[in-house]
């Protein structure tokens, strides 16, 4: 039987049914234990892709730096144009993005300019080239233009002292770009996040090694080493541990002691060689649920020694499904990204049968794609069984189907998930 908690907060905080815990219910449970990553490191914005910001950064400049163009055209002075005639203006130079024009604008005058020329002093309008007629070094201008038009003013985007990204954030090329434009070169990040991970389980063996008859190859290590690259973690890999309780006593020692977090796959449910459990009794604090979904339902999260834990089923497919729908969060979390958003889900016809009992939320596989229409619309992948990984590689979302749900015929909508980016 599945006992609730040795971790004291967890069980006296909440009157959940370990055998039967509802996905949101565990995301939100775990969420309340996480405490993120304090110490920083400076990196400098090429190595920053990725990484978490520690501190806001501050615009040390006005963007844009100086009032310009936002056309090609003409710089001119308001008061010199007509409402409803023609005006003619001496072309006393241009403004070009980089080589300014030198002097002020005088009446009478106005200066070629082109987009991102400053605008010169003297100068509040731009009239766009389309606008005027154009012959020897003279412009000729209609009625019917508005002050300021076509001037980006120095400081629309951004004033000098005003927080360009926030604390929290997950760099991306963009943010990446946004710094290199006020011409940071460093920036402050929380260190990246540590984290073990090991296989167990005596039938496993690494890839290199020839099986023996009952033995297969360790693939969840690989897939956990993945998707824990794609997030920005630090990584330990730490192998196959067999089933045997001092082995796996060392084994998780060991990975508490070095890492932030510790993630193990298998031994998790409860035949005879599933120590885990037992074992994380004695170590640390731990609770064990069976989720209400499917597949993954046997999953463990507490503390060993300090660090987060997270003990995910064996199957392959469970262990990205429950890596996906848990982990994933719990680690941008820990790694000090705020706010942490779950992956957006949406509705799109489903062109399968689905096969669904009540109960249970289920994480099927699917293939979302447009139909000769351009519609976009989703199909399941084939068999479904939580040890066929290849029904993860060939789908690019997961259909989630919630747990008053039952069958799903032809044509119903249903809520996926894109994977793209995430697993
Ligand atoms: P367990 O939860 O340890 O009973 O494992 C459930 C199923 O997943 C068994 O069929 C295991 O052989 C399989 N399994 C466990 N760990 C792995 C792994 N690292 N790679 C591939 N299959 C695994
Ligand atoms: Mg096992």
């Amino acid at each position: 039987m599945n006992e609730p908690a040795s971790l004291p907060a967890l069980s006296c905080a909440d009157d959940y049914d370990p055998n039967s815990m509802p996905v949101d219910k565990a995301r939100e449970v775990i969420a309340r234990f996480l405490s993120p990553i304090t110490a920083i490191e400076r990196v400098h914005v090429r190595a920053a892709l990725g990484r978490v910001l520690a501190a806001d950064v501050i615009s040390p400049l006005d963007v844009p730096a100086h009032d310009n163009s936002a056309m090609d055209g003409y710089a001119v002075r308001f008061s010199d144009l007509k409402a409803d005639a023609e005006v003619t203006l001496k072309v006393a130079g241009t403004a070009f993005a980089g080589a300014p024009y030198a002097g002020a604008l005088k009446t009478g005058e106005a200066v070629r300019i082109m987009t991102g020329g400053v605008v010169p002093q003297g100068a509040d309008t731009i009239v766009m080239q389309e606008h005027v007629k154009a012959a020897d070094g003279r412009v000729t201008i209609g009625g019917g233009h508005r002050k300021e038009q076509n001037l980006r003013r120095a400081g629309e985007d951004l004033k000098a002292g005003a927080a360009a990204l926030k604390k929290g954030q997950r760099l991306r090329p963009a943010e990446v770009g946004l710094i290199a434009s006020l011409g940071i070169p460093e920036v402050s990040v929380y260190r990246k996040l540590r984290v073990a991970f090991f296989s167990t389980g005596d039938e496993l063996v690494s890839i290199g090694t020839v099986p023996r008859e009952g033995q297969i190859f360790d693939s969840n290590r690989y897939t956990i080493h993945s998707m824990l690259e794609r997030l920005g973690c630090e990584v330990l890999d730490m192998g196959v541990v067999p089933d045997v309780p001092e082995r796996l006593e060392t084994a998780f020692k060991e990975a508490a002691g070095a890492a932030d977090v510790v993630i193990t796959s298998g031994g998790v449910s409860v035949g005879e060689a599933d120590f885990v459990k037992e074992l994380l009794g004695k170590l640390g604090e731990v609770v064990f649920w069976k989720i209400a979904m499917k597949p993954g339902r046997p999953l463990a999260y507490g503390r060993i020694h300090g660090a987060h834990f997270f003990g995910l089923p064996g199957n392959p497919v469970s262990v990205m499904v429950t890596f996906y729908q848990f982990v994933r969060d719990a680690l941008l979390k820990l790694s000090g990204q705020d706010p942490v958003e779950t992956v957006p889900t949406f509705r799109v016809p489903c062109t399968s049968a689905l096969k669904k009992a009540p109960g249970r939320t289920e994480f099927q596989r699917g293939i979302l794609g447009r139909d000769k229409d351009g519609q976009w619309s989703v199909r399941v992948t084939g068999e479904q069984g939580s040890g066929i990984l290849r029904s993860m590689s060939e789908a690019n979302c997961f259909i989630i189907l919630p747990t008053d749900q039952g069958n799903v015929t032809p044509g119903n909508l249903v809520e996926v998930q894109v994977m793209e980016g995430v697993v």
